[in-house]
């Protein structure tokens, strides 16, 4: 029982340095958060050891006694936290959840409609080396070419083309807001259930600040730790008492054997500070970051450098970045992003004109970084930053020491490591 560093020194080291990177760099890949200390020790804690397959009081082992409260306390908050009436939290990921959706919902060989994977649809919404590609018969809806928005007029002409058993509604890189309610009578008029994941925006749907989706949806499936900023994994909402029996059993025992008990308590402790008015005030501040990113990025000096942001603006966490008319591609910018701190994904952008491994945009969030307490004069200080290091001929080394002065304003973990 010697400590990690005497047991496995190089492993250790890993940890060291990625809390050193994590705390001298900004993080805005718009998926990451950093959850709080309370949530690293849940997670870190004994229950790894526990085995509970089954769900409480009903587990084929032992000793569940203790877990059984860990598991039924993050239940009964998820619930309360986005109304709905049933919630399964034991998917291991959100692509675990998400396969258990399927599972539940359709049959293999069935049509499915979700969005586009090069519009900012999710491997998991029918991407064909993607379980729910090769499974099922996957069709798609995309963005507007003009407007770059999701065309309800386009979802149901889709829809009634194919006739789906599941429409999807959800993205991991779009700058909008969905329309749930007319996904429903989308879904209603051809006989399919509505699917809605969560994953990105379920952060902002708990603060109040984006339209819930559980009063339209068949069924929601989400992350944690996205928005959220919780444990890495997933968790399912539904107020549909039959069908979340079958979800129920698509989790365990159709997806996943034992359930992670660690991860499970700790998402109990998210759900919880979720509830809380520092997680609203946090979820505000990174909405309004998210906005005043935009603003900078479609300023003048921005524009004439070839820079835009895909639909003019944002709803929600993140940025799409356009740079089909700058000659930075998408990974020269995530390249001098990283060069001068600042952690960002490259992402193609729809009927983006150069390859995948190159792309035309990048995707930027602000959820990570308002969890270190950003605000809005803090995100204009990194807006002004990103427009700078995108500009032709940039000096880089300027703009390095203005993004370590952010960081080491905004000390990260404190009382972790050295
Ligand atoms: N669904 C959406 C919309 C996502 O963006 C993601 C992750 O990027 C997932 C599901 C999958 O989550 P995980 O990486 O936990 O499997």
């Amino acid at each position: 029982n010697s400590p990690l560093s005497v047991v496995d020194p190089e492993i250790a080291a890993v940890l060291e340095q990625e809390l050193g990177r994590q705390r001298e760099t900004l993080e805005m890949i718009a998926s990451e958060n950093f959850v709080p200390v309370s949530v690293l020790e849940a997670q870190g804690s004994v229950l790894t050891n526990k085995y509970a397959e089954g769900y409480p009081g009903r587990r084929y082992y032992g000793g569940c006694e203790f877990v059984d409260i860990a598991e039924e306390l993050a239940i009964s908050r998820a619930k309360s936290l986005f109304l709905a009436e049933f919630a399964n939290v034991q998917p291991h990921s959100g692509a675990q959840a998400n396969a258990a959706v399927l599972h539940a919902l359709a049959s293999a060989g069935d049509t499915i409609l979700g969005l586009e994977l090069a519009h900012g649809g999710h491997l998991t919404h029918g991407m064909k080396l993607n379980f729910s590609g090769k499974l099922y018969n996957a069709v798609s809806y995309g963005v507007d070419p003009e407007s770059f928005r999701v065309d309800m007029d386009v979802v149901r002409a889709k829809a009634i083309e194919h006739k789906p058993s599941v429409i999807i509604a959800g993205w991991s890189a779009y700058p909008r807001q969905l329309d749930f309610a007319a996904f429903r009578e989308i879904a209603d008029e051809v006989g399919a259930k509505l699917w809605v994941d969560m994953a990105h925006f379920a952060g902002l749907v708990a603060a109040g600040l984006h339209p819930s989706p559980v009063p339209y949806a068949h069924v929601v499936s989400s992350t944690v730790h996205k928005t959220i900023g919780g444990p890495r994994s997933g968790f399912l909402l539904s107020n549909d008492e039959s069908l979340f029996k079958k979800l129920n059993s698509a989790v365990f025992p159709g997806q996943q054997g034992g359930p992670l008990m660690h991860v499970i308590a700790a998402k109990a402790t998210a759900f919880k500070l979720a509830a809380e008015p520092e997680f609203a005030d946090r979820q505000q501040r990174t909405l309004s970051g998210a906005r005043i990113l935009a603003e900078r990025l479609t300023a003048d000096d921005a524009t004439d450098a070839g820079i835009d942001v895909l639909t003019g603006g944002t709803d929600v966490h993140l940025v799409l970045v356009d740079l089909r008319n700058s000659e930075v591609d998408g990974k020269q910018a995530e390249d001098l992003l990283h060069q001068v701190g600042i952690t960002v994904n490259r992402n193609a952008v729809p009927f983006d004109p150069r390859p995948p491994m190159v792309t035309s945009g990048v995707r930027i969030g602000t959820p990570a970084l308002a969890t270190r307490g950003f605000g809005d004069e803090e995100f204009a200080e990194v807006a002004d930053i990103i427009v700078a290091a995108l500009k032709p001929s940039p000096e880089l080394e300027p703009l390095r020491a203005r993004v370590r002065a952010l960081a080491d304003r905004f000390p990260l973990y404190p009382t972790l490591g050295r």
